[in-house]
């Protein structure tokens, strides 16, 4: 008999509590499952049943569930002084100590820290210092952003707006004004006729003529996730980065990396811009800096851009109650802290990424399957109906169907979390995983395939 009376959590659930991105009447009708535990790579419903984790909670939890470490960490400061503010010239030890350690396993150029509470306060914040720092340059006409469709930067009016995704932007009159999208580095969906590596200059180039399109002299800066994550782990060619870098660098206009994903380790590097030959000026952070057990994000500011705002720039009218919250940074320190005496960051560069990248590929001979591709820790596999010799011509799904959504369904049935973007399926499992858990996730994931395959097949849709 399980402790938690599901039921009637499900009723109260559907009774009161909004949840984030959800279709209550649909969720109402089926109920919502309860997660009551986590241990390692693993979580359990309030039925008893494990999952493995294959999505680090929503892409946080990197250094697994059920670390003492942390919540020691924030038990003890929660003791000590759980709150005091970083506004009327006062500071807190957790605060100054994250970012001296945050500005330490940053890329060189960065010097300061500004704390926020989530990745989309991060990138609200990003675009108030952008635009604030043109105009202490003397130039305040240059306040437009470029970003990317299908980009994913947050929820806030601002984050929502700077991310590319039509389906929010249908609602609430977003985005906001002077943020200007091109289209993303997609090769599957715009690189047909092309090798990779030039369709990775072909995409960049997008950002120069948009640069042209809009004016040099209203430009400030261009932002972008390394992979993009939520618009469903999109793997750039090798050759888009470091194009973006020269063009930004040309036009004289600001990079930003929104590392609220790729941070920390995610794909084998601290942060995501150096494994893919970027340098920007602005990086977002968020969810694995406290590996998701307190909220805590914020932005890690270069030189350049430092000096500009507190040199030149006088009061920068902004912050937040929380910014620099002791117990949250506090709770950051003892995860870095885990991902440094572990090596987390080093085994997913030269061990767990690279077998990943060798044992997910080979979900590619599957019948259902028409790429399956990875980077660090980050992996998704296109669902199609057709295979092709050449990955372009591989016929799709009708999007109605919503087999991505089928094919979740088989994997939450069965004990696996993957997450479904369209018909791309998806998982970033904890970095703490180990080969042998690569190995059950991936035969959970060929299961689960399998019986996706089978229920196409009696539905008549392969
Ligand atoms: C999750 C995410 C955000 C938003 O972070 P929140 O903490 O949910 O506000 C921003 N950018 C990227 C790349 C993300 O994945």
């Amino acid at each position: 008999m399980s402790q938690y009376d599901t039921r009637s959590i499900q009723q109260d659930d559907s009774a009161h509590y909004m949840h984030p991105f959800t279709d209550h009447k649909s969720l109402s009708a089926r109920g919502a499952r309860v997660m009551v535990k986590g241990e390692g790579v693993y979580i359990w419903d309030s039925e008893g049943q494990r999952l493995f984790d294959g999505m680090s909670g929503l892409w946080c939890v990197n250094a697994g569930y059920g670390r003492k470490e942390i919540a020691d960490a924030a038990y003890a400061q929660m003791l000590q002084l759980p709150f005091y503010n970083s506004f009327f010239q006062t500071t807190n030890p957790p605060a100054v100590a994250l970012a001296k350690k945050l500005v330490e396993l940053a890329p060189p150029q960065f010097s300061h820290v500004f704390f926020t509470s989530s990745g989309s306060e991060g990138n609200d914040t990003i675009i108030r210092m952008v635009r604030r720092y043109w105009d202490v340059l003397g130039q305040p006409q240059k306040s437009v952003i470029i970003s990317r469709h299908n980009a994913y930067h947050g929820s806030t009016m601002a984050g929502a707006s700077l991310g590319g995704m039509s389906g929010m932007h249908a609602q609430g009159g977003l985005p906001i004004p002077d943020i200007v999208h091109i289209e993303q580095p997609h090769y599957f969906e715009h690189g047909r006729g092309m090798t990779e590596e030039q369709f990775g200059l072909h995409a960049a180039s997008w950002l120069e003529a948009k640069i042209l399109e809009v004016g040099v002299e209203r430009v400030a800066a261009f932002i972008g996730e390394p992979v993009q994550g939520a618009g469903g782990v999109i793997i750039p060619p090798a050759s888009y980065w470091p194009e973006i870098q020269r063009i930004c660098e040309k036009y004289g206009i600001l990079l930003i990396s929104d590392e609220v994903i790729c941070g920390f380790g995610r794909l084998g590097t601290w942060f995501g811009c150096e494994k893919m030959g970027a340098k920007p000026d602005l990086m977002t952070f968020a969810k694995g800096v406290t590996s998701g057990y307190i909220p805590l994000g914020g932005v890690l500011v270069s030189q350049k851009v430092a000096q500009v705002l507190i040199e030149q720039g006088g009061e920068f009218n902004h912050g937040f109650t929380y910014s620099g919250h002791p117990a949250a940074c506090a709770a950051a320190l003892a995860n870095l802290k885990i991902l440094q005496d572990e090596d987390l960051v080093r085994r997913v560069a030269e061990d767990t990424g690279p077998y990943l990248a060798q044992e997910f590929a080979k979900l590619g001979d599957h019948p259902l399957v028409g790429l399956a591709n990875s980077c660090g820790l980050v992996a998704g596999l296109n669902l199609v109906k057709k295979k092709a010799p050449v990955l372009h011509d591989c016929e799709l799904f009708d999007p109605a169907l919503e087999v991505g959504m089928v094919c979740r369904g088989h994997m939450f049935g069965n004990g696996m979390i993957m997450r479904a973007v369209g018909d791309r399926m998806i998982i970033a499992p904890p970095l703490c995983v180990t080969r042998a858990q690569i190995d059950e996730m991936l035969g959970l994931i060929r299961d689960c395939l399998d019986k996706t395959h089978a229920d196409l097949q009696s539905r008549g849709w392969v």
